[in-house]
């Protein structure tokens, strides 16, 4: 898996991670995402989705067991949809920097 090198990463720096994204409340696999920049993580923008284990094509983002994680917006500054945490809905490891 490579990094998408694109103008969202250049205008956060440049320097990205994976994370692997688990539910908090029941550690379901949910998906590998590449986080651009530094700063928590917030919302979860859909180009930046890998292997999703959930469908990531609804309004919401509910892991596989059925809790609710995030709700699908546009970012309007970016035109990007991302889907918004809510807080501690997930866990995230980095697997690649
Ligand atoms: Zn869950």
């Amino acid at each position: 898996m490579e990094f998408k090198n694109d103008k969202y990463r250049k205008s956060r720096g440049g320097r990205s991670r994976f994370l692997d994204i688990r539910c908090r409340k029941c550690d379901k696999h949910i998906c590998v995402y590449q986080k651009d920049g530094p700063g928590n993580l917030r919302r979860m923008y859909v180009d930046r989705i890998n292997k999703p284990a959930v469908s990531i094509l609804k309004k919401e983002l509910v892991c596989p067991n059925g809790h609710l994680l995030a709700v699908k917006a546009m970012y309007e500054k970016e035109k990007r949809f991302a889907f918004r945490l809510f807080v501690d809905a997930v866990t995230k490891k980095i697997i690649k920097k």
